[in-house]
């Protein structure tokens, strides 16, 4: 309460009256610090890492040209690049979803896309790809390879300690998966010359007035966010154990705020709805290679309990539905 009230107290300085800073310089400088970005590094802000992908991909469209991620990954690669007109060339991910080293390699060598998204942790399965086959992929393509960090709070490994040591490396961030999606606050970390060109497609005015001030004060105050995230990394940890002790469930490790599990077969569409019924909305899959799989997010403990018991039910009623069935 007493932050909120703070929080208050600095927007009510706010000039709404006033456009933004362009540059939004304040908020840069401390989210400079925050992150210990070397003076070689630059930072360019997007409303939402969602506008930064979309500023990559704009600054690159063009006849012929190719953008190329692993699949299944994070959805707003591909409905960018194909709205932009660019050729979207998806990459099977291999046994438990981990990348495919062989098979990026053969496809960046025929295809050479001009951007290589690689979402570390992937969404939606919640593993981080392994790093060396990473780094292969930075060494093989001649494009920009974009590592999308956006659950870097939740994970154990980073490449943000690794820019500059490949020239087409690119890193970006959100705050939206630490409690602030609300703020719309995305970061591009990389070398400037690429910046500075990406930059070029950006609307002056991005990060309105409120978020830049807002920011700005979230990060005066990190470690209560950081706080959150450490409960919600063993808060995973204790609903992963839940979800291995039911029968039928298979879970996955996660490095996300969320996680992976498949139910038994053809019973996906089924469990969605009898979660629903019970008021606990997750996301499912359709057909392909998440068939029956559903993703949840880590919530409150009460949250957790709730989804739990509401999975014991439901997966409880399907069963006895198929015993009849059977006998
Ligand atoms: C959520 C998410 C984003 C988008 O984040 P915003 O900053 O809210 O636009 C980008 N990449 C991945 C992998 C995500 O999961």
């Amino acid at each position: 309460e007493a932050m909120r009230a703070a929080w208050l107290e600095r927007l009510r300085e706010v000039a709404l009256n006033r456009y933004p800073d362009p540059g939004a310089r304040r908020l840069v400088q401390g989210l400079r610090r925050y992150l210990s970005l070397p003076e070689d590094q630059g930072l360019l802000l997007g409303n939402g890492s969602d506008e930064l992908i979309q500023m990559i991909l704009m600054s690159v469209a063009g006849e012929g040209r190719t953008v190329l991620a692993p699949e299944p990954t994070f959805v707003m690669y591909r409905l960018i690049a194909e709205v932009l007109g660019l050729e979207y060339v998806p990459v099977p991910l291999g046994e438990d979803f981990a990348l495919d080293g062989a098979a990026m390699l053969e496809a960046i060598r025929r295809r050479d896309p001009e951007v290589v998204f690689l979402a570390y942790p992937n969404n939606p399965t919640g593993n981080l790809f392994d790093r060396e086959v990473v780094e292969a992929v930075l060494e093989a393509a001649t494009g920009l390879v974009v590592i999308d960090e956006a659950y870097s709070a939740f994970a154990t490994d980073s490449f943000l300690p690794e820019l500059g040591r490949w020239p087409n490396l690119l890193v970006l961030r959100t705050l939206s998966k630490t409690g602030l999606a609300g703020l719309r606050l995305g970061m591009l970390l990389g070398p400037p010359q690429w910046l500075e060109e990406i930059d070029k497609v950006r609307l002056p005015y991005n990060i309105n007035v409120l978020t830049q001030v807002s920011a700005a004060f979230a990060l005066e105050h990190a470690e209560v966010l950081e706080d959150q995230c450490a409960r919600i990394r063993a808060d995973r940890e204790r609903l992963h154990a839940a979800l291995a002790a039911l029968e039928g469930v298979q879970v996955w490790p996660s490095q996300a705020n969320f996680l992976l599990f498949r139910v038994p077969r053809g019973q996906g569409r089924a469990v969605f709805a009898g979660l629903r019924s019970r008021g606990v909305l997750i996301k499912a899959f359709g057909n392909g290679p998440l068939a029956d799989c559903l993703r949840v997010t880590v919530g409150t403990p009460e949250e957790n309990t709730r989804f739990l018991s509401a999975l014991r039910e439901t997966l409880r009623a399907l069963g006895s539905v198929e015993t009849a069935h059977t006998s």
